[in-house]
């Protein structure tokens, strides 16, 4: 099992193998999905409003069979370059109900934040991801997705595209995440800051959690029956 850094690279769990595609035409050689991740990684579209510089965090792989739409990265995983890498990411991982492992196994998840790069923060915290980044890259690289078969979609920014514009309360959407199931599952977003948020909606993780965890369960094992020799730790 990689670790998450193996798994990433430096920016992205399909990094282009380059060196053996040496004194070939890399055009006609290189999947598309790696190329697409090559030009993603050296994009400066909205460097001069990035605070840190451009910094594309994600995670991808044409396998994946679930994808998490998040906002964008935080500072913490700005400077790591590991996507989740944070309080987030751990409570995702338990609303997942798996461990680091199997979320940074870029067969099995896909992690394509809103905004690739780190917004900068303002008095209220991070700053909305970059719409540069959606409007350039996102049609392309859902495209690249073709075995997904549950869109986790946390938080407004991540559920206006990906469940349509809207100026309904996110708690009303949440609500109604049996109309999208079991293809897509709008979220609150996993930081602490809607810790708020959980301690007033309580029915969210006594009722959709488990839900989410038990179809994971049910994708990862039909994962492990279609490709017995890939072993997936979950958590018990
Ligand atoms: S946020 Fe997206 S569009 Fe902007 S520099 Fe980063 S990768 Fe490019």
């Amino acid at each position: 099992m990689p670790s998450p850094r193996a798994a990433l690279g430096p920016n992205c769990s399909a990094a282009p193998r380059i060196g053996k595609y040496r004194g070939q035409n890399l055009a006609d050689r290189i999947p598309a999905l790696d190329l697409l991740l090559q030009q993603v990684r050296s994009c400066q579209l909205c460097a001069p409003h990035l605070p840190l510089g451009p910094r594309p965090v994600l995670q991808c792989h044409a396998s994946a069979r679930i994808l998490i739409v998040g906002q964008a990265p935080g500072r913490k995983v700005h400077d790591t370059g590991i996507p989740f890498n944070d309080p987030s990411g751990e409570r995702l991982r338990d609303w997942l109900g798996i461990d680091r492992d199997t979320f940074y196994d870029p067969e099995t998840v896909a992690l394509l934040p809103m905004g690739f790069c780190y917004p900068g923060s303002g008095k209220s915290g991070d700053l909305p991801p970059r719409p540069e980044c959606a409007a350039t890259w996102r049609q392309a690289l859902l495209a690249q997705l073709g075995n997904v078969q549950l869109t986790v979609v946390l938080g407004k920014y991540a559920q206006d595209y990906h469940l349509g514009k809207s100026s309904e309360p996110l708690v009303q959407r949440v609500r109604r995440w049996q109309d999208y199931w079991p293809e897509l599952l709008p979220m609150p977003h996993p930081s602490p800051r809607n810790n708020r948020w959980l301690r007033n909606n309580p029915w969210f993780e006594a009722e959709v959690v488990p839900a989410l965890q038990e179809r994971v369960k049910d994708i990862l094992g039909a994962k492990r029956k279609s490709n017995p020799g890939s072993a997936r730790r979950e958590k018990t």
